[in-house]
């Protein structure tokens, strides 16, 4: 259930991490690294992770017990989506479920464990033209023999007040992550694209009446999406409406709807709000150096995590807006991982092999 930021006082559920401190001028130091951050020199790794949810931390756990050595620079607001949920009932290996900070804390103790320096920054540029490939954050430079991004995408949220304020408490941008927790109640959806049909689809399962609100009078998600939602007998279309605000105290109550040409508004009795108005990828540094696709999420070639940069690879929900779960986002954290340790373990016995000409080639020339 996404949550208000106010309901997490205890970002990580009370787990107890040291954070270390990235401004420039301090001293950076963990089991396996030390490092003198604003002395001028830059802080080398064989491998700098940027973003800390679950693919970031989850590619510094692999990373980390190749030995590799990871730095994670995490984000200053670190954990990525999960730091604003609650309830997560279907990360495996939790039958209870389990709060989102509090799991994300774990991901961030087992990284630690095994010797992944996490640092709470913002990259705020980078220089992907050349190796090893430079990162600023805080004030600091780092220097990467590779790179995984796995900074994540961000839901679209309507931006009025009392959406902000409900969050976690009804309000929710991920309907297979919380619809079950409406199971015989009333809920809308706003949206007119494949997501907010596909989910106000899946709501169905659970819910009583689903109400499917849309900005305009046509949908932008495709034909038969559209015919399904518009027979099913559970949903009832709301067109030409915008959400004016969300009624409830400390959990949602109703939504108050506007008429697109302002002849009055209505209210809707429903326990839950879905936003489904698309999400961004956090590509900002990334996009003039990495490949994106038509919808501005990062590119990844075949099978594999390799970006068309050689040597920096892509994890999580910065290049997927198909899944955008926790758990296929830690799967292809550890698939960046491996893929990075198999391309600098192959740059090694490249690097190798060519020291071993040189040295033969300086005894064959001095004989
Ligand atoms: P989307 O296609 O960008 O649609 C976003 C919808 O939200 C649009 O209808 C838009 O209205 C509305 N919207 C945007 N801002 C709003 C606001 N402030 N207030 C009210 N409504 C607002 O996003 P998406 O549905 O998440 O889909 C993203 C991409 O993934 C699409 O290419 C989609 O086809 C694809 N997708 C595919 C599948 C599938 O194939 N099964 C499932 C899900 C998504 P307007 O129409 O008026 O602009």
């Amino acid at each position: 259930m996404t949550d208000a930021n106010s309901k997490t006082p205890r970002p990580l559920g009370g787990i107890s991490l040291n954070f270390i401190p990235a401004a420039a001028g301090d001293v950076v130091a963990a089991a396996n690294h030390s490092v003198a951050a604003g002395t001028g020199a830059p802080v080398e790794a064989p491998v700098v992770i940027v973003g800390s949810g679950p693919a970031g931390l989850t590619a510094a756990i692999y990373a980390a017990r190749a030995n590799l050595k990871p730095i994670v620079i995490g984000g200053v607001v670190g954990g990525g989506q999960l730091m604003i949920t609650s309830d997560v009932e279907n990360y495996p290996g939790f039958p209870d479920g389990v709060q989102g900070p509090e799991l994300m804390g774990l991901f961030r103790k087992q990284a630690e464990r095994f010797g992944a320096l996490i640092v709470d920054a913002d990259v705020d540029r980078v220089d992907l033209s050349s190796r090893p490939f430079g990162l600023w954050a805080a004030g600091v430079e780092y220097r990467a023999r590779a790179v995984i991004v796995a900074t994540g995408a961000d839901a679209i949220w309507l931006g009025i007040e009392s959406e902000t304020r409900l969050r976690g408490r009804g309000v929710s941008a991920c309907a297979t992550c919380d619809g079950f927790f409406f199971r015989d109640k009333e809920v809308g959806i706003v949206g007119g694209g494949d997501s907010a049909l596909e989910e106000a689809l899946f709501l169905t399962r659970f819910a009583t009446k689903v109400h499917l609100i849309h900005r305009r009078d046509a949908f932008r998600g495709s034909k038969i999406m559209q015919a399904r939602a518009a027979a099913h007998p559970k949903i009832e279309l709301h067109l030409n409406r915008t959400i004016e605000e969300v009624l409830g105290g400390d959990h949602v109550e109703g939504l108050r709807l506007g008429r697109a040409d302002g002849t009055g508004e209505e209210r809707l009795p429903v326990q839950g709000l879905f936003v489904a108005i698309g999400h961004r990828p956090n590509v900002a540094v990334f996009r003039d150096w990495i490949d994106t696709d038509e919808k501005g999420y990062l590119k990844t070639e075949g099978a594999t995590t390799a970006s068309n940069i050689d040597g920096v690879f892509v994890a999580g929900d910065v290049d997927d807006d198909r899944y955008r779960q926790a758990v296929t986002a830690a799967g292809e954290g550890c698939r960046a991982a491996i893929d990075a340790e198999r391309w600098l373990e192959a740059e090694d016995a490249h690097d190798g092999e060519a020291a071993a000409q040189v040295a033969h080639s300086g005894v064959a020339t001095a004989t």
